[in-house]
């Protein structure tokens, strides 16, 4: 018998399999299991987590260290730790999201209704190396940003070489008010109601009423299958537990790593941004969420011999979080001009690291586009930032 805990997982995991079916199917992406595509397995990778808001006093600060025991204990020897990492820029996400992934401060429209305007990694990667379009992506469960994160503005760049940008958590909302919509569930807010038309769907093989399509033999369910995510739909709703989002990105974006092996992998996780509603309990408990997930990604990555050896993992907060008793009511949110919401740290795991490493100075979130460029042999001029002579490879 599956703890609800281990069930819900399953239903997590086997939607985040249904969404990539979907995604691959309309894009006409082959995966890694292509025999054509083996000689991707042989690249660097690079993975990229970005954490949102947490403080230092709150992760790598003596009083903190609780709140991160994976990143401290498991992975911290095998890293260098860059404890000073400075936000000179807006401390918002999609700016300072887009400032990291250009590595030139960007002042755009907090929301995302603008992209950036000096060309994003992917893009530089894509046209200067050829990638094609399955090589980078960046997967995020962040209310605050939009799909112009994933390419800038710039003529000669632009969507045509930016990342595949998916969005998660808003997906599996999407197709949950869907399905609600289309019975009598819509008439009813009773999670009791929902549960037998959500799991109809599923029997009935009718993903695209759910909003996914399912390509290929391997991703038809089983009737063992059906029953686990019927099981796990029906647990899901009665509890009433919010879906955590974090962990819906972290299963889709392996799924990613599994079928496609990108050699530039983004993700953004925002759990903790739980903060900006008031609840301090919860957001350490956000930030404890993605520890544990980054030191599972740091597993898969070691599991998984498309990236084994061969890649570095850079984790760091976007920034910090206001001082408690600012003017901006303190951690509830980031937009302060101090130290406690501009200065954070940064720890690279991986490839590109002497393991054990320690550099105390103070270095820019902008630096990190030149050092992920750097590491796959690129070095352009335009690019703000400098990279960090400490990585290499
Ligand atoms: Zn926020």
């Amino acid at each position: 018998m599956e703890t609800f805990t281990q069930s819900r997982r399953t239903f997590l995991t086997t939607l985040a399999a249904l969404l990539l079916d979907s995604w691959s199917l309309s894009r006409g992406f082959a995966s890694v299991d292509h025999p054509a595509d083996l000689s991707l397995q042989d690249q660097s990778k690079v993975i990229v987590v970005l954490c949102g808001g947490i403080r230092r006093e709150d992760t790598f600060a003596k009083e903190g260290l609780a709140n991160i025991p994976h990143l401290c204990t498991d992975l911290l020897p095998k890293s260098i730790l860059y404890p000073f990492v400075h936000n000179a820029g807006v401390t918002s996400h999609f700016n300072t999201i887009s400032s990291i992934l250009t590595g030139t401060w960007q002042r755009l429209d907090d929301w995302g209704k603008t992209a950036p305007n000096t060309p994003t990694l992917f893009e530089y990667l894509r046209k200067e190396r050829q990638w094609s379009e399955d090589r980078t992506w960046f997967i995020s469960s962040n209310k605050a940003l939009t799909n112009r994160i994933g390419a800038s503005s710039v003529r000669d760049f632009g969507p045509g070489y930016g990342a595949n940008v998916m969005f998660p958590k808003q997906l599996l909302i999407d197709a949950v008010v869907y399905a609600a919509s289309k019975g009598k569930a819509s008439r009813s807010a009773d999670p009791y109601k929902m549960q037998p038309e959500l799991a109809a769907m599923l029997e009935a093989n009718n993903y695209e009423g759910l909003g996914w399509s399912v390509s290929g033999e391997s991703s038809i369910l089983n009737a063992s299958a059906r029953a686990t995510v019927s099981q796990a739909i029906q647990d899901l709703l009665h509890a009433n537990a919010p879906i955590t989002g974090d962990e819906f990105t972290f299963l889709v974006g392996t799924e990613v790593m599994r079928r496609f092996a990108p050699s530039l992998l983004v993700l953004t996780f925002s759990d903790m941004e739980v903060a900006h509603f008031g609840s301090y309990s919860m957001h350490l408990a956000g930030i404890r969420t993605v520890d544990r997930l980054v030191y599972e990604l740091w597993n898969q990555v070691e599991a998984n011999p498309a990236y084994k050896g061969k890649t570095t993992l850079f984790v760091l907060p976007e920034f910090g979080r206001d001082l408690d008793g600012s003017v901006t009511n303190g951690f509830f949110n980031h937009r302060e001009d101090c130290d406690s919401t501009r200065l954070t740290w940064m720890i690279c795991t991986g490839e590109g690291v002497k393991p054990g490493d320690l550099s105390e100075r103070v270095v820019q979130s902008i630096d990190i586009c030149p050092t992920i460029l750097h590491l796959f042999g690129l070095d352009p001029a335009q690019v703000a930032g400098k990279a960090l002579s400490e990585m290499q490879v």
